[in-house]
């Protein structure tokens, strides 16, 4: 495997699916690698987005690589305040963090563009919202003026090709109904699934870091 592999696999997705391949971008996840690691297995290869889970990590990333950073994984309100660093956040799980993120975006002067995190697998352990709590939170995060929508994320249940793509399917029907272009969905073991099924942005670590 490794990156090249996994541009493979996804042209091949979208020619199955009857999408353009200059849809789909890969977010290369980087959490836990090393900037040595990420040059060799991701950079080398071209500008790609990173992914990182965790504001810390990212930051001290930062100060090393210099990339289109991307947050993936759940934001403390009390790290609102690094928000601006990133081009995207996949992860906006509430309002309340919403609302913190606003008065982030105004103090910066600048429109912070996030995805909302739903959770289509229902499992209690996982952040993002419920589908039913969507169109409310949509709602009110489109009346803040430093916040931008671009789309939808999720995280689906490990399971079988039966679980997951109807998941996926789902994700990409309620990101079309409220107009929302992206679609952040497909890790290492089900991003081909999530490609077929409308995924904008697909977020990969594994699978390019092995040999
Ligand atoms: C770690 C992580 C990924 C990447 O997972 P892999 O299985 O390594 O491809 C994608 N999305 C989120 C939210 C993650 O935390």
């Amino acid at each position: 495997m490794g990156l090249p592999e996994v541009l493979e696999r996804i042209a091949a997705a979208c020619q199955r699916a009857g999408r353009d391949p200059g849809e789909v971008r890969l977010v290369a996840v980087t959490k836990g690698r090393t900037p040595e690691e990420i040059r060799e297995k991701v950079l080398r290869y071209g500008d790609f987005p990173l992914g990182e889970s965790r504001v810390q990590e990212a930051l001290k990333k930062m100060e090393v690589l210099r990339a289109e950073w991307h947050l993936i994984g759940h934001l403390q309100r009390n790290k609102a305040k690094f928000a601006p660093r990133f081009a995207l956040i996949h992860s906006l799980d509430s309002f309340r963090l919403a609302e913190a993120l606003e008065g982030v975006g105004a103090k910066a002067g600048k429109r912070l563009r996030v995805l909302v995190e739903v959770n289509l697998g229902r499992e209690p352990q996982k952040h993002g919202v419920l589908e039913e709590e969507l169109p409310e939170l949509l709602a009110r995060v489109r009346e803040l003026e430093h916040l931008e929508v671009l789309g939808l994320m999720t995280v689906p249940p490990i399971g079988p090709e039966g679980v997951v793509r109807p998941l996926f399917r789902k994700l990409s029907q309620l990101a079309d109904h409220f107009g929302l272009p992206e679609r952040s969905m497909g890790m290492s073991d089900d991003y081909v699934w999530a490609v077929e099924e409308g995924a904008t942005l697909v977020r990969i670590g594994r699978a390019l870091f092995v040999d």
